[in-house]
């Protein structure tokens, strides 16, 4: 088999996996629900998909070349409010990962109770292969395409994976171009253009909460636990930035090339320092280099993945020693590998609820947009823990009383409250 062709066959695996993770995720909320199959149909289907071609000229080995990039905006439920997600640059997007993507921004919201429905979207590129000026154009174009589905009551996107206040800024002002003045219409911009004070760090900075939660229910003390981190991106650093504040641990950590391990703790400024020199973890003095995988199976008391989805798969999860897995990303763990994990005593936090942060602060942005007022930063940080805590709270205590895992606990949450909202708004 051809390198290519492997690659094609792998993405596939993730893809179908992403998807079967996620039917049978609700699938257990939706039988403890009792629901018909129309309400089955109605949590299950997008409201609208939308697909566009973007063509583009890019330069390539001295030459202009011409490419169709394709783009995608799945909304999958308006019915608690406007859509909102994230839009993601990377060469495997693709329509099937941004349906199950969309689908969990439905019950994220609706867990943390926010007055959002649930989108996904984003361009089949890798956008270190283009400049910045091309990857401009191409945001700019994607945004004009997109722009009569998009809007401040409509559908709000936001940074995800490769993406971040840079693009933010740039679907703004072109939306803006058309329909006026609207910071709202997008959240995760620089706070120079009505950006939030703490949107950039909040997902990481929430997932260090909700880790708190979790260990104290284990009677594990923060202080003091070894924590490993896969994915050094936005999310995944500013959570080590967080745990290293609070105490903790950061034993590993790992980018796309490869990871690192320091038993005593890795100096994560001086990490974020080497990544912003060189580009990688490569070469960082002071801790010996690992791959990720073996860093996944590395002894520790919390396993962040903070990367993409099936990063946890049946391959990977016997070497698994952890004693709680936060799931940073979104869907990082399959439902095969999540089965056994919890038949092994892992607790997994799962993402609607791990890495909720970034999209309650996502609100707060929209909110101070609308009412154009800002708020400061701690009142920020303050008020995301507050939902976060209620979050946690409440699915552990249905998952006690229910003698049910915490995923199954947060979809029932989150389902019975999309659904109530379209009972009440009539179907
Ligand atoms: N992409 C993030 C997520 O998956 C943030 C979405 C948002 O803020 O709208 O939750």
């Amino acid at each position: 088999m051809t390198k290519a062709k492997k690659k094609k066959n792998m993405h596939e695996d993730i893809s179908c996996c992403c998807q079967n993770s996620q039917a049978h995720f609700l699938d257990g909320a939706m039988q403890r629900l009792d629901l018909d199959p129309a309400q089955k149909q109605l949590l299950l289907q997008s409201f609208r998909e939308v697909t566009v071609q973007i063509p583009l000229n890019v330069h390539s080995n001295g030459q202009k070349i011409l490419h169709t990039f394709t783009g995608y905006r799945v909304q999958h439920s308006h019915a608690r409010g406007p859509f909102k997600g994230g839009l993601r640059f990377h060469p495997d997007v693709q329509l099937d990962e941004m349906r199950a993507l969309a689908q969990l921004m439905t019950w994220k919201t609706a867990l943390v109770d926010i007055p959002f429905g649930g989108a996904k979207g984003g361009i089949a590129v890798d956008p270190a292969t283009l400049t910045e000026h091309e990857l401009e154009t191409l945001t700019r174009r994607f945004t004009q395409k997109m722009s009569p589905v998009l809007g401040v009551k409509e559908d709000i996107p936001a940074p995800d994976v490769n993406t971040g206040p840079r693009e933010m800024a740039w679907i703004f002002d072109e939306y803006s171009k058309s329909n006026g003045h609207i910071p709202g219409v997008v959240t995760g911009k620089p706070v120079e253009l009505g950006g939030l004070d703490g949107r950039l760090e909040a997902t990481g900075y929430g997932v260090a909460h909700v880790t708190e939660l979790a260990l104290d229910q284990l009677d594990i003390p923060l202080k003091g636990a070894r924590v490993v981190i896969q994915g050094f991106g936005n999310v995944g650093s500013h959570a080590a930035l967080r745990f290293q504040a609070m105490g903790a641990h950061v034993v590993a950590i790992s980018d796309m090339y490869g990871g690192l391990f320091n038993p005593q703790g890795i100096k994560i400024e001086s990490a974020i320092e080497h990544v912003a020199k060189t580009g990688s973890l490569n070469d960082f003095p002071g801790a010996e280099p690992v791959t990720n995988n073996e860093l996944l199976g590395l002894p520790c008391d919390v396993l962040v993945p903070a990367a993409l989805e099936g990063t946890i798969n049946c391959d990977i999860e016997p070497t698994i020693q952890a004693k709680l897995i936060i799931e940073a990303a979104n869907m990082p763990v399959t439902y095969m590998a999540d089965d056994k994990l919890r038949q092994r005593g892992i607790a997994i936090i799962p993402d609607i609820l791990a890495n909720a942060g970034g999209v309650i602060a996502s609100y707060f942005e929209w909110v101070q947009n609308i009412q154009r007022f800002a708020w400061e930063r701690d009142k920020v940080f303050a008020r995301m823990e507050a939902h976060l805590s209620r979050a946690y709270t409440e699915v552990h205590q249905l998952a006690e009383a229910a003698h049910v895992d915490l995923r199954t606990a947060a979809y029932e949450v989150a389902v019975r409250r999309v659904l109530r909202a379209v009972e009440l708004r009539g179907f």
